[in-house]
């Protein structure tokens, strides 16, 4: 519920300005009620339009990657602030009580509170996604641990007793142990010569 309002609060802070420009519009340049009450409301929902863009564009250039384009955020943030810097010489201009200008300062804390609850709900999900990486990291890791743990030895059918090689067939295994007797006889020739020398 407070959360609801907080959200909501905000962006019901420009109506009292809306009424107050209204109403200004009716009695200082003497417009219809009707016309004067559509004109503020087309210059309320117009700064509201702009101060939502600005947040948009500003959520989404701090959200996207380095390769993303940038939004022009600036242009949102200037027209804001364009909007709230017309709606305040427009009271000042119809010499309405310049205590309206207070709720020009309440409308921008609105935007300004807007911004950081947006940013903030971002680093709440900038979190939320690196606990999940990090868990799916950590399940991805033990998978690895086990398969490795699974994997099936290898278990030759013919093993060389004097150095543990293994082979598949018996003639490669025959073969490999002729190489160990030449080795040996080779052995013995060199120290035969070497006693005879
Ligand atoms: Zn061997």
């Amino acid at each position: 519920m407070t959360r609801f309002i907080s959200n909501l609060a905000p962006w019901l802070a420009p109506l009292p300005l809306a009424y107050a420009v209204g109403m200004t519009l009716y009695t200082g340049l003497g417009w219809p009620l009707a016309v004067a009450l559509l004109a503020a409301g087309i210059i309320e929902t117009l700064s509201l339009a702009t101060s939502s863009t600005a947040l948009e564009l500003y959520a989404y250039n701090r959200g996207k990657r380095k390769s993303d384009p940038g939004a022009p955020a600036w242009l949102a943030w200037s027209l804001t602030a364009a909007g709230l810097l017309s709606q305040s010489a427009l009271i000042l201009a119809l010499e309405a009580a310049p205590v309206l200008l207070l709720f020009q300062v309440f409308s921008a804390a609105a935007v300004i509170n807007l911004a950081m609850r947006a940013d903030h709900t971002a680093r709440l999900a900038q979190i939320v996604a690196d606990k999940a990486q990090a868990s799916a990291d950590r399940a991805q890791r033990a998978a690895d641990k086990a398969q490795a743990a699974a994997a099936p030895v290898q278990v030759w059918k013919y093993v060389c007793v004097a150095c543990g090689k293994g082979y598949d067939k018996q003639q490669q295994l025959a073969a490999h142990m002729r190489s160990h007797v030449r080795a040996e006889t080779n052995g013995h020739k060199g120290t035969e010569k070497a006693m005879i020398l």
